[in-house]
């Protein structure tokens, strides 16, 4: 993992166990009834969110190429337009959880679109985006919410409007029936009483691949949130203010622009340079474990203190994505299909890149202290299915020269053409990469679509 040109990291790593929050994190998994974490955006679309999470399915290279530049297109004018701890603002309560895109005096939702329509265009046309205000402004107990439409075509072209959902009960009341409807619909495993998809003939992914049930006669989607929005009321002044911010910053994305991609350097040269071929997907678009001890860890950390869980966004320059943080460390969730739970030490010679990926993040956030958490999905004994490390970096600088150092093998084999100058990705994500025959670390081309599993890590965060 450790390529030749990356600085000597592990000797400023040290771990060591935290069993009084393991015993107590297992202790939770074992007593505490499920409470399924439900996103604001399942909300908005809730049968779609059933079978993303009952059926998940590879995204097409295409899609995940278009969702990437949204993504990114978003991260830009976000940063532009908003301090780093406004942005993507974590919050949670009663089990609903929503990341907010710009929070300062009011919830503002950012959408990057190909058209901006004026304030009649957004309450026919576009409610899913007032539904999601909504639950946002109920999520922080504001009345006044912000939508801010930003062009996917014309460079800094933006509108501005603003909203009220004067009865905060109501949305509430709305946003928990509609929660309790979904958890009823996963715990059963059924669909039925969900409102029908509101993609449905409109290039639905679960239509398309015909994994849904649906037949048209489902109840109708429905957008009561949004039926109870206030006037809508556009603010071109603000707009003005916004453009010229956005105007001012500079437009083009940076090679990194995760910690992945300072991870997997030269996977990410291949995934910017040549997609992944259709019926191979790329790591980033492997569907997600649907029911597993990830994501009911995932539950458990959210489900703790209010405040537990923040996201600490480190500026654009040291990398566009917001840090996930434990009690105000950073925090790694990985759940790993080994056999046996290996003392501290050993960790940092097994899996390396749990340790690099934690201390990129750290330095990037200047924190010397991280948590890894680790879920082992083999374990026979409730007591081993969980671990916790505290982990310390010290000094800092070698993950952020380790940062800064691929950071440019990156914009070189990018410029290059060459993907030899980016540090290689360990052994064994050869097995299912796409790119092995390209790359030289495999023997031929990968002949089956890649499936999570094996000695690497499954999943993480
Ligand atoms: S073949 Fe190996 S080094 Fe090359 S991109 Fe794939 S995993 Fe990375």
């Amino acid at each position: 993992m450790v390529a030749e040109h990356d600085p000597e990291w592990r000797t400023a790593v040290s771990v060591r166990s935290d069993v009084e929050l393991e015993r107590s994190l297992i202790e939770r998994l074992e007593r505490e009834p499920r409470r399924r974490s439900i996103w604001v955006t399942d909300l908005v679309d809730p049968r779609t969110a059933y079978y993303r999470q009952t059926a998940p399915m590879p995204i097409a290279p295409e899609r995940a190429a278009r969702m990437e530049a949204g993504r990114e297109l978003h991260e830009t004018i976000g940063a532009a337009l908003a301090e780093a701890p406004h942005l993507e603002v974590r919050v949670q309560r009663d089990g609903i959880v929503g990341q907010i895109d710009l929070f300062d005096e009011l919830p503002t939702e950012l959408k990057t679109t190909g058209s901006l329509v004026d304030a009649e265009g957004i309450r026919r046309g576009r409610p899913a985006y007032l539904e999601q205000l909504g639950l946002y402004c109920a999520l922080t107990d504001r009345h006044a919410g912000r939508l801010l439409l930003a062009s996917s075509e014309v460079a800094h072209d933006l509108r501005v409007f603003d909203t009220e959902f004067s009865d905060l009960t109501g949305v509430w009341a709305d946003a928990t029936q509609g929660a309790e409807a979904l958890r009823r619909a996963l715990d059963l495993g059924t669909p039925e009483g969900l409102p029908g998809c509101a993609w449905r003939g409109r290039g639905c992914p679960y239509e398309d691949g015909r994994v849904c049930d649906c037949e048209g006669t489902e109840p109708p989607h429905s957008y009561p949130i949004a039926a109870r929005a206030g006037p809508i009321v556009e603010r071109p002044e603000e707009a003005v203010r916004l453009r010229d911010r956005w105007s001012a910053r500079p437009s083009s994305p940076a090679a990194a622009r995760r910690f992945r991609d300072l991870l997997y350097p030269r996977r990410t040269f291949f995934e910017r340079t040549s997609p992944a071929p259709t019926g191979e997907p790329s790591e980033g678009s492997r569907p997600p474990s649907a029911d597993g001890l990830y994501r009911r860890l995932s539950e458990l950390l959210e489900s703790g203190t209010a405040g537990e869980v923040s996201r600490v966004h480190p500026g654009a320059l040291a990398a566009p994505e917001a840090v996930a943080c434990y009690r105000g460390w950073p925090f790694l969730l990985k759940i790993t299909r080994a056999w046996r739970t290996p003392a501290p030490v050993e960790l940092i010679d097994r899996q390396p890149h749990y340790f690099l990926d934690l201390g990129l993040r750290s330095a990037a956030i200047g924190s010397r202290d991280g948590w890894l958490f680790l879920g082992y999905e083999r374990a026979e004994r409730p007591a081993d299915r969980v671990r916790v490390y505290r982990v310390r970096f010290d000094p800092l600088a070698p993950f952020r020269e380790t940062a800064d150092a691929r950071r440019a093998a990156l914009d070189r084999a990018l410029a290059q053409h060459d993907p030899a100058e980016a540090p290689p990705c360990p052994d064994w994500m050869a097995r299912d990469c796409a790119y092995r025959d390209r790359c030289g670390c495999g023997p031929g081309p990968v002949t089956a679509p890649a499936a999570s599993g094996g000695s690497a890590p499954s999943s993480g965060a």
